[in-house]
């Protein structure tokens, strides 16, 4: 082992800043307190910014997957038809929910590892013989590391049906990408805490426009916890239904306080530049990439080892001799791919020293030395962006 500091590269979740961290540890306040308001009311309007939203953003604190919950059970009724776009595990994550409480689901089905095609999306729904209530996908499927074209996908379902609701989970890229959920006909926009917020997990977000809102107030589908009417009555008074995590909304602040200092804008790109240096440092190191350069995602990127015993030897020694973690396949993709976030406060040093790690590991593992190849091009990408 040659460094005890742990190095987290997983897509979630993420290393937590000391900034960010030091605003968590401020003195506990109640929840009922003006203290806490003015907290509340800061992180709801804060988040208005990072989601592209017109309103104030929801926080549950709850994991992310009860965000996806709540756009669902707060949105539709028990005899609506919708689709539900799958093309990973996320996506399967959002078509079980839709099956616990609805019978109509529809699912567009995407190769792993492709995006969407907004086109056959809506030719899929022009050939369903039910009005389609609302439209589910994700943003970033994270498990094969794809960024859909959900911008293009909204502005097409708007045009198609003005009814439609279009609902994005962007549980692994809100932070990282440039969202705006008028100009994108997005309806209902939800993310989670631990991924590109660089956040500690357990709080989860929901934005959403007049349209949505007024959906969640006349819902019928029974729910208590999740009930998103009361939550935005709550929102109102700067305050949340029941005992929030106030640690959490602390770190919001820290978080987009720091985000308005360094512009959006900047960390958006900043995201893109990584993604591009640790692409072409991994195919100067002979790794296939899952997914094609024009969709690849901003915040992880899952590369296809030589075999299954190299694979196995990246993931270990990364560990056992760097103290680097980072994450393996999900769904049938387990055991076929590694996956490397590069998401919130994951510096170019940081990704720098996972590829010296690799080309080590891979110099050993291959018997041709390889020393230099990847951290050579992950510079000559970077060179031209400092
Ligand atoms: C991580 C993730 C989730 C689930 O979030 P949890 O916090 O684990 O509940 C949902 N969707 C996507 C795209 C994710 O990356």
């Amino acid at each position: 082992m040659y460094f005890n500091h742990p190095t987290l590269l997983t897509p979630g979740p993420t290393p937590v800043t000391a900034q960010i961290q030091a605003e968590m540890n401020l003195p506990m306040v109640g929840h009922r307190s003006s203290d806490f308001e003015m907290i509340a009311k800061e992180a709801f309007q804060a988040l208005k910014v990072v989601f592209g939203s017109q309103h104030d953003v929801m926080i549950l604190s709850s994991s992310g997957t009860s965000a996806l919950e709540a756009s669902m059970v707060n949105l539709l009724e028990a005899e609506d038809h919708i689709v539900v776009i799958v093309s990973g595990a996320f996506g399967n994550r959002f078509k079980q929910i839709a099956q616990t409480y609805y019978s109509n689901v529809h699912v567009f089905d995407v190769t792993w590892g492709e995006a969407f095609d907004t086109k056959a999306v809506i030719d899929f729904i022009k050939n369903i013989n039910h009005r389609i209530k609302a439209v589910f996908t994700q943003f970033c499927e994270t498990s094969t590391a794809v960024l859909h074209p959900v911008a293009e996908l909204g502005v097409a379902l708007k045009q198609l049906d003005d009814a439609l609701f279009y609902v994005v989970d962007g549980v692994s890229c809100i932070g990282a990408v440039d969202v705006d959920m008028q100009r994108d006909a997005i309806d209902v926009l939800v993310s989670g805490s631990q991924k590109a917020m660089g956040l500690p997990p357990g709080i989860a977000f929901v934005a959403y426009n007049e349209r949505a809102l007024r959906a969640f107030q006349q819902n019928q589908t029974p729910k208590f916890y999740l009930d998103l009417s009361k939550h935005y009555e709550s929102l109102k008074a700067s305050s949340t239904p029941y005992t929030p995590n106030i640690t959490a909304f602390r770190g919001v602040n820290a978080y987009m306080r720091n985000a308005n200092e360094l512009g959006l804008k900047n960390v958006i790109q900043q995201h893109y530049q990584l993604r591009d240096a640790v692409r072409s440092a991994l195919k100067a190191l002979d790794l296939d990439l899952l997914v094609n350069d024009a969709v690849a995602s901003p915040t992880v990127t899952a590369f296809i080892p030589k075999n299954k015993e190299e694979l196995q030897t990246i993931k270990n020694e990364l560990k056992a001799q760097f103290n680097i973690t980072i994450a393996g396949g999900q769904g049938y993709l387990k055991g076929q791919i590694l996956r490397v976030g590069h998401m919130a406060d994951v510096s170019p040093f940081t990704l720098l020293s996972f590829i010296a790690a690799l080309e080590l590991i891979l110099t050993k593992h291959r018997q041709t030395s390889l020393v230099g190849k990847g951290t050579t091009a992950f510079m000559e990408v970077l060179k031209d962006v400092i």
